[in-house]
């Protein structure tokens, strides 16, 4: 055994699928002004940050967590306004509810379908997993139907390919819009397995599929907190029936929410106000960020209703660089996606970030013309 080196040992033990992916890339972004991940860019006040310090000191950190979160779950049920025989099930992050989600479904050749582009986990999970993925195109057009759902072709994908799982981001990541509550509904009732709302920008939005819940047998809605201000805790729950959430329930490793999580989180969810108002403050600065990016000739802007925009622009990757020489990181989406050629994606920061965001991209923008 020696003599074989651990990447050739790697190599020829792991799956082909896992072998030919690539981790989820997180550049360095120290010293920057970070507008690359959807983060809510503000700390908590001061006597909140008092308070759960000293709740996290009397903690008891040397014992195992709640493995039922029981006072944490009590508080999302409180706060979520859940239907009749609903509940939550807690993850550590929703990335691990979809892969929680993928394991469960994942009989021999189960599919699992999303539309493209969209949250890129969806596609990585499903190829980790061992599922089958189908993605299918967004619409395109020039006004208000891009990256709009393509109903028809969505519901001939769902006829011709019986996924036993879908994904819809409501709001769509990294596009920003929010599908028709029409057409999704419309994708819920051709489904033959689950469809999972994944509401993780739900702070932002104008509508959700919380209240529809009881309609449909096979809706389950996602949520997180990361970009309520808690991507730190890592905290995401699906809320359903019973009935489904008891099965996944069995997949759910013991303490996949750790003491602190739980303890930080039911204290941050206890000051809910606090956390509104920061993101009540960030959709009024999303709107102020749209209308002055619109004023930018080189870029066009599309329509948001979450906590970052996605803009287009020509030599997209060229702006970026420039972005980032100086000191503000984005997302480049260009290179991915096709439809994502020359899209670069910003978070809403504070007023003051925003403000050096467009004055860098000014200056970008000068400096390349
Ligand atoms: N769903 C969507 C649509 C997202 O954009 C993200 C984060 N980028 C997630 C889920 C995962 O969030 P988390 O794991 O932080 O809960």
């Amino acid at each position: 055994m020696s003599s074989i080196s651990a990447s050739s040992l790697a190599g020829s033990l792991l799956r082909q699928e896992v072998l030919d992916l690539h981790a989820y890339h997180v550049p360095d972004s120290s010293g920057c002004i970070k507008l690359d991940a959807m983060e809510n860019p503000y700390l908590l006040p001061p006597v909140l940050r008092d308070e759960i310090a000293e709740a996290v000191a009397a903690a008891a950190i040397n014992r195992y967590p709640d493995p039922g979160a029981a006072s944490l779950k009590e508080k999302i049920r409180g706060l979520t306004g859940l239907p009749q025989g609903m509940d939550v099930l807690l993850g550590n992050g929703s990335d691990e509810l979809i892969q929680l989600l993928a394991m469960a479904v994942n009989k021999p050749g189960a599919t699992l379908l999303s539309v493209e582009p969209s949250f890129v986990m969806y596609r990585m999970i499903a190829t980790f997993t061992g599922m089958r993925y189908v993605g299918v195109p967004l619409a395109t057009g020039s006004g208000a139907e891009n990256f709009s759902l393509d109903l028809p072709a969505t519901l001939a994908a769902i006829e011709r390919e019986q996924p036993a799982l879908v994904f819809l981001a409501y709001p769509n990541n990294p596009t920003g819009n929010l599908f028709s509550a029409d057409a999704v509904a419309q994708l819920i009732e051709a489904a033959p397995g689950l469809v999972v709302v994944d509401e993780a920008y739900y702070a932002f939005a104008s509508d959700s599929f919380i209240p529809r819940l009881a309609r449909y047998p096979n809706l389950l809605v996602m949520r997180t907190f990361s970009k309520l201000g808690m991507a730190g805790l890592r905290l995401g729950f699906l809320a359903g029936s019973t009935a489904w959430l008891e099965q996944l329930e069995k997949l759910r490793l013991p303490y996949n929410v750790g003491v602190l999580p739980q303890l930080v989180a039911e204290k941050l969810l206890g000051h809910h106000e606090v956390l509104q108002q920061q993101a009540e403050q960030i959709k009024q600065d999303r709107d102020k960020l749209y209308r002055q990016l619109g004023e930018i000739a080189a870029v066009r802007v599309y329509p948001s209703e979450a906590n970052f925009l996605l803009f287009r622009i020509a030599n997209a990757t060229a702006v970026f660089d420039g972005l980032k020489q100086r000191g503000v990181l984005i997302k480049n989406l260009n290179g991915g996606h096709p439809m994502l050629k020359d899209c670069l994606r910003v978070t809403v920061g504070t007023p003051d970030q925003n403000m050096k965001f467009i004055a860098a991209l000014q200056e970008t923008l000068t400096q390349l013309a």
